[in-house]
């Protein structure tokens, strides 16, 4: 027995999404990053590596990462490198994207046998999330048309790709929306450019998700301006592949019943409490949709360490497992030891049946980060 709080990531689903994912690369011709942010657990890595194209990098560690596992094409990019971070990244990094025109001025001579990018704001807003939208006002994330113009044209040609990243689990009509708002701004620079980056953000393995007009976006961009499209999908990539499994420790009562568990939401699922969001939990329902109610909550000492409010069919019992759903992307990349928390297991379900203990974590890694 597995001892709770653990993550178990699904073999099968990472390989159900990624025929999804195939399908749209052969079908359009485009190549596919996983963004590791979202998703890093590099084990699972010689599966994901058998369908996507690279990754993308947040910066040195996440390419690092990418180096040793992945071993294919290790995009880079960050809104601000340091001296640093570049000095890191000059021998690993095969496609690197500048947010500014200081620092591609300052940096794109390191990166001469390279291909270098620029991050394009296209100012055009297709969701209503601000801390999920790099295109609202003020927003520091991508050169805008009006910077774009500033920036002499020599120094553009070092550039041999366009990069944009405005969406967040959204369909292929909004991303269709943004493309032609983009190419009315910067058709112009296309025409000289190898390559243009989708960014992340596409819902593409969801079930309502439009493949068809995601392809033909692609085809129409790839045809017309002889490039190559580049998705870089987190999400998309390990979407509803595993489950954070967690144990009732105690149930108490104020007006409302409230199980406490031995995971928590700021620790172990810290978008809970960030994007807000209430997870997916197996064999449950909406608050008041069946007759026993319960508030799921974590047993740190934040007040708001609260999952959600569920229903059940049964009464829950102290030692009953909990299945939250869709847990694989953004939590094992931002979990954290907050009072003395210890992180979740990690553990591979594999499709033939045995469960795989990836990691296990203990008191030493609690104390070699402070
Ligand atoms: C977050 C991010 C991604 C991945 O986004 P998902 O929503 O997980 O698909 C890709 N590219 C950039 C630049 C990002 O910031």
């Amino acid at each position: 027995m597995i001892k709770t709080p653990y993550y178990l990531i699904s073999e099968k689903k990472l390989k159900d999404n990624l025929k999804i994912l195939n399908k749209v690369k052969a079908e359009s011709g485009c190549k596919i990053l996983l963004a590791q942010k979202c998703y890093s657990i590099y084990q699972t890595y010689p599966l994901l590596s058998s369908v996507l194209d690279g990754t993308c990098s947040s910066g040195p560690f996440e390419a690092e990462l990418s180096h040793k596992y992945f071993g294919k094409e290790n995009h880079v990019h960050k809104i601000a490198f340091s001296d640093d971070d570049i000095s890191k990244l000059v021998d690993i990094t095969d496609f690197i994207v500048f947010n500014s025109e200081n620092q591609l001025s300052k940096y794109a001579k390191y990166f001469n046998d390279k291909k270098i990018g620029l991050r394009i704001n296209p100012e055009f807003s297709t969701q209503e999330k601000a801390i999920y939208d790099p295109s609202k006002r003020f927003s520091r994330m991508g050169i805008t048309e009006e910077n774009l113009k500033k920036i002499p044209p020599s120094m553009l040609d070092s550039v041999s790709g366009f990069h944009f990243h405005t969406l967040c689990e959204q369909n292929s009509d909004d991303l269709s929306a943004t493309l032609d708002v983009f190419e009315e701004k910067f058709s112009k620079y296309l025409w000289n450019l190898e390559w243009l980056n989708f960014g992340g953000g596409h819902h593409i393995t969801r079930a309502d998700y439009d493949l068809d007009l995601l392809i033909d976006r692609i085809k129409y961009f790839s045809d017309k301006y002889n490039i190559q499209i580049y998705l870089e999908p987190g999400e998309a990539v390990a979407l509803d592949a595993g489950e954070l499994v967690t144990t009732v420790l105690d149930i108490v009562q104020n007006e409302k019943n409230i199980a406490v568990l031995d995971t928590s939401a700021a620790c172990h699922m810290p978008d809970v409490l960030e994007m807000p969001y209430r997870p997916p939990l197996k064999d449950s329902a909406e608050v008041g949709e069946r007759e026993f109610n319960y508030i799921l909550a974590g047993p740190t000492c934040l007040a708001g360490d609260i999952i959600g409010e569920y229903s059940f069919d049964r009464e829950l019992k102290i030692g009953d497992e909990l299945y939250f759903q869709d847990m694989a992307i953004y939590t094992m990349v931002k979990n954290n030891t907050f009072n003395g928390m210890p992180l979740p297991s990690i553990v591979l379900q594999k499709e033939n049946g045995e469960q795989e203990v990836l990691r296990k974590f203990g008191y030493s890694d609690f104390e070699s980060r402070l």
